[in-house]
């Protein structure tokens, strides 16, 4: 995808390559593909026949391919007729093959016949190849495909774009003894007469884009079961995993049950499997029929997989399970529109575990997960609006970030309240079968919903979704009798504090709560202006009130220091609401940055929260007292000594109520608060925690003493961290014997802590060198190595010497995988000198392409904007922080 933002630093920039779509003249009706992969050769044989209707007289066609050798392209005007030959050009830019007809053609049906031949590459993308040990300790390799957003053009030639809709014949040729699996159910599978291999050919599918094609072929084996509509429900996995796809399997059947009644429109086809790749780019993806998963996004071992990850597992399937209905039946018309079909999956997630896993209180982790994750990028200079334009979709992969999925899902949120649920989803069931089996844009959107709310939808959303960025709302207050007046002014919210170059306006819509009942909604106002007056009635003199009720707005606010201080007992005693309390104290956390917020007030407001109880609120203070140590830590040993005191003090009574063994009617919150608070004593070197974390490993690798699955991460990192190379080896030989990828992912992310610089670069070499870690996992590495001086400097180090390895590994600039390593080597650093130094990289390193640079334009823009964000948060609370740690008689 391209950026409307460049960073615009490196001296000459590249002159703009021209991006084409295809031309308008002709479109596919079907396609007839045939596919013969060799799992031995890593290659494949194509053959495929397209319907095209010529719409306008040409004398030239165009299709999509890439990475293809064509063997030949023949033409049939009339069914019957002898194919004839054709020449063609091929612009590899573009990856468009040009098809030069014998003579002009007037409108009409003709037929394309495509012969080539293609290969199973590495890449996780197109057709390729994913490896994987069998029981036995051998290689063995199946083959899947990742055709979103540009790659269906790898696996056949084709018209690579969403508008064009066709129906697709699939039949694939492949040894006797492995499965094939497409989007549709078998219809014949006969042998060949050496008995070596079989074709097996699959139903018509729906009228669909190319991007949702998909085949699968290997050893694989299933469970099944069949919906209460009876489509039949099946998890694939290679051999010796199908049992861990039972929680899967009956969780995606009630999904598409539930999604038939919520949508009001049947899932149309009569099957529908989920299997588990182990080598994939993405979290998953989804296929019409047949949808891929990483492994740790599907399976799930009942004593094994934590309850984050298990609720994860919950949310992808029902994420992918969304997009069939939002996606698949109804498609974006280009990928500007990315978040119609991604907006709306993220959020139907959480509806459908909000509804059928209560266990899981997933509207808690929202907040964090989605909403929190969708400001913190959204609040740089750097950011997008949700409609992005795209001008060429092979640079696309940066866009399925958190504004395209956290934010959008926030917003729509936000219009849900705001509309109420069953207006919301009146309106989504006009969209959706108003525009099924074809494409639409966002203001279809806005159109399907102004008609179920009788309200101008597209008025009140399109500077949400256009605009980039979000408000701060600044509220004052005064008392007029037994009213409330207050005054609302908006403002962009920016991470760094400073102004808004556009002037940016929101309507935003303002709920209100109030002390004496803390949980409803008193009020409710649209802010259309720069500053408004509200009146909230019946409003006794020195009770609280407390802006965006729930915390269902996408905007954060900022109180007078009176209001705030008026809501702090009701903090403390958890009167107010658990959503309030995360949203006041995350906004007050993002408020540092601005330097409006000081460390010294936001420490006040935590100190507050001594007896909060609730895993989220947690985590909002945790993130708000790790940047006092992040900025110690750049100020001197002696004051990072006296942060970390300043933390055990604050934690250690909730760690000592807390203890670390799991009690009997607990909620699954508890478990994951007990690992966040004593993982937090340990990083401030209190020594009986991190004792007792290295007993349980100790008992665990010794007696085989089970540590709980939501404590094993904090566990881990605490081995990492404190006991050297002795630790060290005990987790890498974990890793290596562990049949489980949760574990394997949480030994690697706990020894990239590791202080010990030979011990990281062992490390490195094992992942990266030695290809120990899947590439998919790869970023992992990374993830820990920002919690110290050495980490960070190692980490960063290492990209730069081997950016050109990373290039060629990930398969070039536009790989998300590149980029989310390109931001974990340097976002944690703290310093201008840094922030110059990672800009100049790349702007100077000869690895790259301008087109690359282009293309990594706003990762880089991003990153350097962190880097700078983290400096002045530092300088702006430096003096405070020393006074603070003065005055907390440690
Ligand atoms: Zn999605």
């Amino acid at each position: 995808m391209t950026f409307v933002y460049p960073m615009a630093t490196c001296g000459n920039p590249a002159p703009a390559f021209k991006f084409e779509r295809l031309p308008t003249n002709a479109e596919p009706t079907h396609y007839d593909v045939r596919l013969s992969p060799c799992l031995n050769q890593f290659s494949f044989e194509g053959l495929s026949t397209v319907d095209v209707t010529i719409k306008e007289a040409t004398d030239v066609l165009k299709v999509h391919a890439q990475s293809l050798l064509i063997q030949s392209v023949s033409l049939i005007t009339n069914p019957g007729d002898a194919a004839k030959k054709l020449d063609t050009t091929y612009d590899d830019k573009l990856n468009i093959l040009s098809i030069k007809l014998p003579s002009v053609l007037q409108p009409q049906k003709v037929q394309l016949v495509f012969k080539f031949i293609g290969e199973l590459n590495d890449k996780m993308r197109g057709f390729y190849r994913s490896q994987y040990k069998d029981k036995d300790g051998s290689e063995k390799f199946l083959a899947s495909t990742q055709f979103e957003s540009t790659y269906a053009r790898l696996a056949f030639p084709c018209f690579d774009e969403p508008i064009y809709k066709a129906t697709f014949d699939v039949t694939l040729e492949v040894d006797s003894h492995l499965t094939a699996l497409s989007n549709m159910n078998v219809i014949s599978e006969t042998p060949s007469t050496d008995g070596k291999r079989k074709v097996v050919k699959f139903a018509t599918t729906p009228k669909m884009s190319s991007y949702l094609v998909a085949f699968a072929v290997g050893e694989l084996e299933y469970i099944s079961t069949k919906t209460n509509s009876g489509v039949e429900m099946r998890v694939y996995t290679v051999p010796g995993k199908k049992e861990q796809g039972q929680y899967s399997l009956d969780l995606s059947a009630k999904c598409i049950d539930w999604y038939n009644e919520w949508f009001d429109i049947p899932y149309p086809l009569p099957k529908c499997d989920l299997i588990a790749i182990p080598d994939f780019s993405m979290g998953a993806m989804e296929n019409w029929g047949l949808v891929t998963y990483r492994e740790i996004a599907l399976l799930v071992d009942p004593g094994v997989t934590s309850t984050r990850q298990k609720s994860r597992v919950a949310l992808v399937v029902a994420h992918e399970l969304a997009h069939l209905w939002f996606g698949n039946l109804v498609t974006m018309k280009w990928w500007t529109d990315l978040w119609l079909k991604e907006g709306f999956a993220s959020f139907m997630e959480y509806m459908f575990v909000g509804a059928n896993c209560p266990e899981f209180k997933i509207w808690l982790h929202f907040l964090n997960d989605e909403l929190a994750s969708g400001m913190g990028l959204d609040g740089l200079r750097n950011s997008h609006p949700i409609e992005v334009e795209i001008d060429n979709p092979n640079e696309l992969d940066e866009i399925y970030d958190s504004i395209t999925y956290a934010k959008s899902n926030s917003v729509n949120r936000m219009l849900c309240y705001y509309l109420s649920e069953p207006v919301f989803q009146k309106g989504l069931r006009i969209y959706l079968k108003k525009f099924q089996y074809s494409n639409a844009v966002t203001q279809d959107l806005w159109s399907a919903l102004s008609e179920a709310s009788g309200q101008n939808v597209n008025e009140l959303m399109s500077g949400w979704t256009q605009q980039m960025g979000f408000p701060v709302l600044n509220v004052t207050q005064r008392q007029d009798g037994n009213n409330r007046v207050l005054t609302v002014e908006q403002r962009r919210f920016i991470s760094d504090g400073g102004e808004d170059p556009k002037n940016s306006l929101w309507q935003v819509p303002i709920t209100v709560s109030v002390g004496s009942a803390p949980s409803d909604v008193k009020a409710r106002f649209l802010l259309k202006e720069k500053q408004q007056e509200f009146v909230v009635e019946g409003v006794a003199p020195g009770e609280w009130v407390k802006l965006n009720s729930g915390t269902t707005g996408f905007y954060r606010v900022e109180y007078s220091d009176e209001m705030l201080t008026a809501m702090l007992p009701d903090i403390a005693s958890r009167k107010m609401p658990v959503l309030d309390r995360f949203g006041l104290i995350n906004d007050l956390s993002a408020l540092l940055n601005t330097g409006r917020v000081s460390i010294a007030q936001f420490v006040q407001v935590a100190a507050s929260s001594a007896n909060e109880d609730e895993y989220v609120v947690w985590g909002a203070i945790d993130e708000g007292m790790s940047k006092l140590l992040a900025c110690s830590r750049e100020m001197s040993e002696e004051t990072l000594k006296s942060a970390k005191q300043l933390i055990v003090k604050m934690f250690e009574k909730t760690g000592a109520d807390l203890g670390f063994a799991e009690q009997s009617g607990e909620d699954s919150q508890k478990m994951m608060l007990r690992a966040l608070v004593q993982a937090r004593l340990a990083r401030a070197g209190h020594q009986p925690t991190i004792d007792k974390f290295n007993q349980m490993f100790t008992d665990f690798l010794e007696k085989g003493t089970p540590i709980h699955p939501d404590i094993r991460l904090a566990t881990f990192g605490v081995v990492a961290r404190s006991t050297g190379k002795e630790g060290f080896d005990k987790l890498m030989n974990l890793r290596e014997t562990t049949a489980f990828q949760e574990i394997e992912r949480q030994a690697m992310i706990a020894m990239s802590q590791t202080p010990e610089q030979p011990l990281l670069a062992q490390l490195f070499e094992y992942g990266f060198e030695k290809n120990k870690v899947r590439p998919q996992d790869q970023l992992y590495l990374f993830l820990g190595t920002g919690s110290t001086h050495m980490g960070q400097q190692y980490a960063w180090q290492y990209f730069c010497e081997h950016i050109k390895e990373f290039l060629e590994k990930y398969g070039g600039a536009n790989s998300s995988l590149f980029q989310r390593c390109l931001k974990f080597a340097g976002e944690s650093f703290g310093n201008e000198k840094r922030a110059v130094e990672f800009q100049d990289f790349f702007c100077n390193c000869k690895d790259l392409t301008d087109t690359d640079r282009q293309t990594l334009a706003r990762p880089i823009g991003q990153t350097v904007e962190a880097i700078r964000l983290n400096a002045r948060l530092l300088e702006a609370n430096r003096s405070i922080i020393e006074n603070l740690l003065k005055q907390s008689n440690l």
